[in-house]
């Protein structure tokens, strides 16, 4: 199995407003029929989800905008996660925008490491107020070298995709595929 005792640690990082709590708190409605590994701090969530036929116990982070003020938490947050979520809103281009410098930053922190690494453009049911196309966001994210999805919170929709899909992002580098 996995090392770590099988918990994945996952962040879901990137700027106010795009998401990241909706994203958080579907994870966390995931699986609602088996309450006994139902776990939840304030802002972080436990579940175990089935994954191509294997299961896998994830825990996602909330934490990238915790009062904060030497930049501790964040630090932290760059260090832990076996798998980073960067979330930024279709329909705000300033999230967009960050992207590419907390991409940076993340790889700056975690040199020569091949880390699980996907691009969220969220909100994607606002579509008369879309900022970013989906092939922005697609061509960022190869240039990125990363995963790209995009999901709505609002409709619940792609989000079992985006998180399946971080499970086997984690498992291709781990040779469990
Ligand atoms: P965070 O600051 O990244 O944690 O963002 P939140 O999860 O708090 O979301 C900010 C606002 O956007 C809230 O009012 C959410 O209801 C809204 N929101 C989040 N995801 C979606 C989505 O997919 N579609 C729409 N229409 N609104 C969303």
């Amino acid at each position: 199995s996995l090392p770590g005792g099988g918990l994945l640690k996952v962040m879901l990082l990137g700027e106010s407003g795009v998401g990241k709590t909706a994203l958080a708190g579907i994870f966390a409605g995931l699986e609602e029929s088996q309450p006994q590994v139902l776990q939840s701090a304030e802002d972080t969530y436990e579940r175990r989800i089935l994954v191509d036929n294997e299961e896998a116990t994830l825990v996602v982070y909330d934490i990238w905008e915790s009062m904060d003020s030497c930049g501790w938490i964040q630090e932290n947050c760059l260090q832990m996660g076996d798998a980073y979520v960067i979330v930024f809103s279709v329909t705000d281009r300033v999230s967009f925008n960050k992207v590419t410098e907390l991409l940076l930053r993340l790889r700056t922190s975690r040199p020569n490491q091949d880390l699980p690494i996907i691009l969220v453009g969220n909100k994607s049911d606002l579509v008369r107020s879309r900022e970013v196309s989906r092939e922005e966001g697609r061509s960022v994210a190869v240039m990125l070298n990363c995963k790209y999805v995009e999901t709505s919170a609002a409709l619940d929709h792609n989000t079992r995709e985006l998180f399946e899909g971080v499970v086997r992002q984690i498992r291709l580098r781990r040779g469990e595929t």
